[in-house]
């Protein structure tokens, strides 16, 4: 047995997985929910934390856990993998707090409850960026002041890292070959959604940039925009750079256009005649669209795209729609193997195909958990 607990924790609820990485088996899964809000059993993440422990028990002997796996949002330019966790490790992930006001403190109250409760177990924090580090600096450089990039940190740092990096490697697993020989467009479509082009096994670049709201039209996140509009809702309506922010983060993308943030109810509705819901999936994928076509640019040879996360795994006609009108690219899904039911990895293009097209469902725990262990030793 060689146990990894990941904790992957939000403002309000922590997610945990007990898995037995000698045989990558999962033990126990579960999550705590409404910590710290009125009327909610859990008064704090520590609280929470003891809660963890309280479901784990009978699963897990404490002095057994060979690691504990952090799930942690935005580690800025500083952490490239994954890193060891001590005092010094938190106050860089505390200094990163500006850059994700929302994620970052809730990590590390978490990482601080986990710290006491298991005093001897190595401690290890993921970070959602650090796959992205390689981009390249046209990739990742925004044209502002030298002032807002050298001082404030504004640059594109990406998202959805550890899940780019479990997908891209299965997925040259599936074309039998190894991560660094193969080049890669990796479609993460989950409730937050972001693109990854992936060449020799390294990210190159991703939609997501300085906080996660660039890039692809999302559940409730608008995705690329004029970086003039926030400024011209000002003028118009005196909402504050607060309100607007909240806006474009929580009451934008598919709940904006069609009234759920659900793929799956925007599609029901779509094909009940619902023209918000039809232009919230058209649009949507004609973003994805778009970036496909950018990476194929960035990438020069493509070996294969691949759908991952809720709506990447599960829905077809999102699919079909991000690869319509791509043929004379190469890239293509075929009807009967697109729409077949499936939670395993498989290709979805045609046999003839020039560019593979994959579904591979994501797992970022388990990706954690192996980051977690090689970076204990
Ligand atoms: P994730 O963030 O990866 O858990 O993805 C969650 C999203 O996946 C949900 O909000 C749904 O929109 C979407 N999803 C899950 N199952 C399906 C399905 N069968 N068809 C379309 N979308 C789905």
């Amino acid at each position: 047995m060689i146990p990894v607990l990941v904790l992957n924790s939000g403002s309000s609820s922590i997610k945990y997985q007990l898995l037995d990485m000698a045989d990558r088996a999962r033990l126990a899964t579960g999550v705590v929910e409404r910590i710290g809000e009125a009327g909610g059993a859990v008064a704090d993440h520590a609280a929470g934390m003891r809660q963890v422990l309280a479901e784990l028990e009978g699963n897990l002997d404490r002095g057994a856990l060979a690691a504990v796996g952090h799930r942690v949002v935005h580690g800025g330019d500083r952490f490239r993998g994954p890193t060891l966790i001590d005092d010094e490790v938190c106050d860089a992930i505390r200094d990163l707090i500006p850059l994700a006001p929302l994620h970052n403190p809730a990590n590390l109250t978490l990482i601080e409850a986990a710290r006491a409760t298991f005093p001897d177990t190595p401690q290890v924090a993921v970070f959602d960026t650090a796959f992205h580090q390689t981009l390249p600096a046209p990739a990742h450089t925004y044209a502002v002041p030298a002032a807002w990039r050298d001082e404030l940190g504004v640059r594109r740092y990406g998202f959805h890292g550890t899940s780019h990096q479990y997908v891209s490697r299965r997925a040259a697993a599936l074309l039998g070959r190894r991560p660094e020989e193969v080049n890669v467009i990796v479609l993460h479509l989950g409730n937050g959604a972001s693109v990854c082009a992936v060449r020799d096994g390294q990210s190159v670049d991703t939609s997501m940039g300085l906080t996660p709201l660039e890039g692809l039209i999302m559940g409730t996140r608008s995705g690329d925009l004029d970086p003039a509009v926030p400024a011209y809702i000002t003028r118009r309506t005196g909402q504050s750079a607060e309100e607007i922010d909240r806006t474009l983060n929580t009451a934008s993308g598919l709940l904006a256009l069609a009234g759920s943030n659900d793929m799956r109810d925007v599609e029901a509705a779509a094909g009940k005649g619902d023209e918000g819901a039809r232009l919230a999936l058209d649009a949507y994928c004609y973003r994805i669209r778009k970036y496909i076509g950018a990476y194929l640019a960035a990438l020069g040879r493509v070996d294969a795209v691949v759908f991952t996360a809720g709506v990447g795994e599960n829905s077809a006609a999102v699919r079909a729609g991000a690869v319509a009108g791509l043929e004379h690219l190469g890239i293509s899904v075929s009807p009967k193997r697109n729409v077949a039911e499936s939670k395993e990895e498989r290709y979805i293009s045609p046999y003839w195909a020039q560019t593979a097209v994959l579904v591979v469902p994501t797992d970022e725990e388990i990706e954690i958990a192996d980051q977690a262990l090689a970076a204990v030793g």
